[in-house]
């Protein structure tokens, strides 16, 4: 008989799950208690994720057949270092997994970037899909927009940016977000990329899908793609670049349509300078290859790369914004690591790789844990309503799985019972009290 093990995870997103589900079936006798500090489960894929991205938001059906398997409980409204210690969680557990991700903005330092108008993409993302710790409301004046970076999330935000808001009632953004994307007078929204067209961080399915938005035109401009742009030989080309560089070689030589919003694709521009005026975004200076461009805006997102946030009395990598760790284990600064903590997906390894990547990240940190079986200390207060008991101490409102299940049935009756032109299939309840009260409806 193995030894009966207890493991508490911190973030209930894919990362987390997926560590949790891994661990449940490489060792037989484990009990996983999942925590999160939102009321609902599930992370980057609700709160990250674009809501127009149906594909990809599909992949909470097996992340939920991951937690209604029974072998994981989860717990919501949990903050750790407030509800929950590292002390208490040595008292209560052999192990824990941190898995909170990375959902900050990386910082761009250039003049002007604190001006009013000049955002991250990330607040941005946490705005459309309706995180309860955002403002309910976003600034959407602007007529001519940037967006830098080149990267998925740089394509998410120019997608939703220029795409009509009737065209996102089909998703399941909350009505706050649809009212707010419908006042935007945008007509242009300028994508800048440091690099060349052919170094995109972009993945074709992405980039394809934004030449197919309703009533926008996609501009290039021929002085990013000279004759011979794209070496199909040069080294690190990948099928992918193949697929991308045929894409926009595509757009090139297409008759443009007219559109009611423009979205250009920029390349080879240097963010310099954001200028302003009485404090808010007028405009950008860029240097291209030596020469300073300067472009009219009102607004700017910053879609640069995420970055991870430090967790209290949790070594931190400062320079990297990841939980310091070898191979998942957690270290200190001198290397040593710590036992019985380890931590997968971005707040391990960065903010970089799509949801599925986060699946052998979670495979490696597991087999870490379970090598590392025999160091583990004894909880002295094993038992979960011992766990329980003190998050009821401090008033701690948590949800559970059962409650989750009738918030989630809440959101489907909302997309149900929505009267309009289009059919939802649900609509998202954004104010966190509001969850955690349908949550814990029957009590807890
Ligand atoms: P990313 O793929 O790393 O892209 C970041 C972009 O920002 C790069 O183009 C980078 O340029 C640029 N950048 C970085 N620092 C800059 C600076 N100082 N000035 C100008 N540009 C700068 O990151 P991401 O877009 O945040 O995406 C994170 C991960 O999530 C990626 O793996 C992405 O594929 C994934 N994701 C997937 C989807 C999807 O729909 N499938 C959606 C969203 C995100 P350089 O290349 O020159 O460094």
């Amino acid at each position: 008989m193995t030894k009966a093990l207890r493991v508490a995870i911190f973030g209930a997103g894919p990362a987390g799950i997926y560590a949790g589900n891994i661990l449940a079936h490489s060792y037989e006798n484990v009990t996983i208690d999942l925590f999160d500090s939102l009321p609902a489960p599930y992370g980057l894929i609700r709160y990250g994720v674009a809501p127009d991205h149906p594909r990809i938001k599909g992949i909470v059906n097996s992340l939920h057949e991951m937690l209604d398997a029974g072998n994981i409980r989860f717990f919501g409204n949990v903050e750790f270092g407030r509800d929950l210690t590292l002390d208490d969680v040595k008292r209560h557990y052999h192990a824990v997994i941190f898995a909170t991700g990375a959902i900050k903005d990386a910082k761009l330092n250039i003049p002007g970037v604190e001006l009013e108008g000049s955002y991250g993409a990330a607040d941005f993302v946490s705005w459309y899909d309706g995180h309860p710790d955002y403002p309910r409301t976003w600034p959407l004046e602007a007529e001519q927009v940037a967006v830098l970076g080149n990267g998925n999330v740089a394509l998410d935000v120019a997608r939703v940016l220029a795409k009509q808001a009737d065209d996102m009632l089909t998703t399941d953004i909350p009505a706050n977000v649809y009212e707010g994307l419908k006042t935007s007078p945008v007509t242009d929204v300028h994508v800048f990329g440091r690099r060349g067209p052919a170094d995109i961080k972009f993945t074709p399915i992405e980039l394809r899908e934004l030449g197919e938005v309703k009533d926008v035109e996609i501009v290039l401009y021929p002085e990013d793609f000279p004759e011979g742009w794209f070496n199909e030989d040069a080294q690190g080309v990948t099928n992918q670049h193949r697929v991308m560089a045929r894409v926009m070689q595509s757009w090139l030589e297409r008759e443009a349509e007219p559109a009611k919003r423009r979205l250009h694709l920029h390349f080879w521009h240097q963010p310099k300078e954001i200028v302003g005026e009485n404090g808010h975004v007028t405009g950008m200076v860029f240097d291209r290859k030596g020469e300073e461009r300067k472009y009219p805006l009102q607004a700017i997102y910053r879609a640069i790369g995420y970055w991870g946030s430090a967790l209290p009395e949790v070594p931190y990598d400062e320079t990297k914004g990841v939980i310091r760790n070898v191979g998942g284990r957690v270290v200190d600064e001198s290397g040593k690591s710590l036992n019985g903590v380890f931590a997968t997906g971005w707040i391990k390894r960065g903010p970089v790789g799509l949801i599925g990547h986060t699946k052998s990240d979670a495979m490696e940190t597991i087999e870490n844990l379970v090598a590392d079986v025999s160091n583990f200390e004894d909880p002295a207060e094993p038992e979960l309503e011992q766990v329980l008991a003190g998050l009821r101490a401090k008033g701690v409102q948590f949800t559970d799985w059962a409650g989750w299940l009738k918030l989630n049935e809440h959101e489907l009756a909302l997309g149900d019972g929505f009267t309009g032109p289009v059919e939802r299939e649900r609509v998202k309840v954004v104010d966190r009290d509001e969850q955690v009260s349908i949550a814990r409806a029957s009590g807890i």
